[in-house]
């Protein structure tokens, strides 16, 4: 942000920007060079700061570390180093988010799902805790999307909850209602590395993944989505193959959501969203909420060979043929070169990222574009490093000549949309299977004929008539 100098801007504030926003911007069109950008800037950013009073802000995705709420670091009443606590959204004026519980992908067994069920509940203690528990009177759980619109006007903060990696379901489809019932509103169907529901984007060799493993979703994978639309959990496509998402658009009874992803077109990776799937997404109602992860952002291809060396150096040097970031993560070698080499690279800019909403919204029309920052989990660009500098998302989409209606849409509103029209779609699915037993004789009202009885008694009744 630029300074203001001189008296002008002065003026300009005099002025009162609250509610008062056009009068400063017609002044300054007016004034002479040097001054009128100075002063514009002011001007833009009591405009977000305004906007943002008054609209739901919310960025759907935001992790947590295992031991959220046990540790003072880790505590979300205080300003901590996280990237998100409740200091940091109500200086940023983030109003909502998901917080995500996410289970890295591991080994397909029974001793790997139980494991991943177990940090999942753990992360679910935790979201519930600092709404419940600790810090009710400043953020409330949301469990419908009315409830975000409802929680802010009560001036708190909404904390909802998503689950990212199908994995933490393993083959036991019952758990969906089981996290639902904590709070979950959406899965990410896959994380990095295959799992039993569908594709990744990135297979795992370590793990032993074929490039392709089901081509799509598999058979319990379409099962797991018909039992989300029957919930209203919203079907997250982010991380998963092209195939999978395809298969995922088609199958899904309810529009899908991508809740943390970058565009293709603008950087070359696995994970990023090509033009013809952001269409499909459009096309079946769907949101892209474009996330503001710096490598995603920008790609830069010597950056990625580089760090894909130093992965294959550290595994070597600890004996391995390949990487893992569970076993060679926190190594120093790692660590050590990870922060050389990110040292020689520039991180992605605030520009860089809102360059990809840009490109979003060409593509797929205002309303079915979003926002997430993926704090927590390597997300942050240069602009927007934590919740206390969202505003800074806001002034730039003012810039860019985003009106504020297009700006609520973006910032949360397109997002409620498809999550309201998850729940009809879940009321509506009830109702159908509800018509059908109705066309079923009812076993409690029907005379169950005794095998002695010739058939054509049945149709008298148990009084016989
Ligand atoms: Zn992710």
């Amino acid at each position: 942000m630029r300074k203001a100098s001189g008296g002008l801007a002065a003026i300009a504030f005099g002025l009162g920007f609250a509610g008062l926003v056009a009068a400063p911007i017609a002044l300054v069109v007016h004034l002479k060079d040097g001054l009128p950008e100075a002063v514009r800037e002011k001007s833009v950013l009591s405009h977000a700061r305004a906007l943002q009073r008054r609209i739901v802000t919310l960025d759907s995705h935001v992790d947590i570390p295992p031991d959220y709420t046990k540790v003072p670091e880790h505590d979300p009443g205080r300003l901590t180093g996280m990237q998100v606590d409740l200091p940091k959204m109500h200086r940023g004026g983030m109003d909502a988010a998901f917080f995500i519980v996410y289970v890295g992908q591991g080994p397909r067994t029974p001793e790997g799902y139980e494991a991943a069920k177990d940090a999942a509940l753990l992360k679910f203690t935790a979201i519930r805790r600092m709404a419940e528990e600790l810090y009710p009177d400043e953020i409330e759980l949301g469990v419908r999307a009315e409830d975000v619109t409802r929680i802010h006007e009560a001036g708190k903060k909404a904390a909802l909850i998503g689950i990212e990696n199908g994995y933490v379901i393993g083959k036991d489809i019952s758990l969906l209602e089981k996290y639902y019932d904590l709070g979950a509103r959406y899965m990410t169907l896959a994380h990095i590395g295959h799992n039993d529901i569908c594709d990744s984007s990135i297979p795992l060799s370590h793990l032993g993944d074929a490039e392709i493993e089901h081509g799509g979703l598999s058979a319990y994978g379409r099962e797991v989505v018909a039992e989300m639309n029957r919930l209203g959990m919203m079907v997250d496509v982010s991380h998963i193959s092209r195939d999978a998402m395809m298969e995922a658009l088609r199958v899904s009874a309810a529009p899908v959501i991508a809740s943390h992803s970058a565009v293709s077109e603008l950087g070359n990776h696995p994970r990023n969203l090509s033009d013809e799937q952001m269409e499909a997404l459009a096309r079946t109602g769907g949101v892209m909420q474009v996330v503001a992860f710096s490598a995603y952002v920008k790609v830069d291809a010597a950056r990625a060979a580089e760090e894909r060396g130093l992965r294959s150096r550290v595994a070597r040097a600890a004996g391995d043929a390949h990487f893992s970031y569970i076993k060679h993560g926190k190594l120093p070698a790692f660590v050590n070169g990870m922060k050389e080499i990110g040292a020689r690279y520039d991180r992605a800019s605030l520009e860089e990222f809102v360059d990809h909403i840009d490109h979003a919204v060409k593509v797929m029309g205002i309303d079915h574009v979003g926002i997430s920052s993926d704090f927590g989990g390597g997300g942050g660009v240069k602009g927007w490093d934590n919740a206390a500098e969202t505003v800074n998302v806001t002034a730039e989409l003012i810039r860019r000549g985003y009106s504020d209606e297009d700006i609520e849409k973006l910032w949360g509103g397109n997002l409620l949309r498809v999550w309201s029209e998850v729940e009809k779609v879940a009321v509506r699915l009830a109702e159908r299977r509800e018509a059908e037993a109705g066309m079923q004789p009812d076993a409690e009202e029907t005379f169950l004929p005794d095998e002695n009885i010739a058939p054509a008694e049945h149709a008298l009744g148990p009084n016989g008539g």
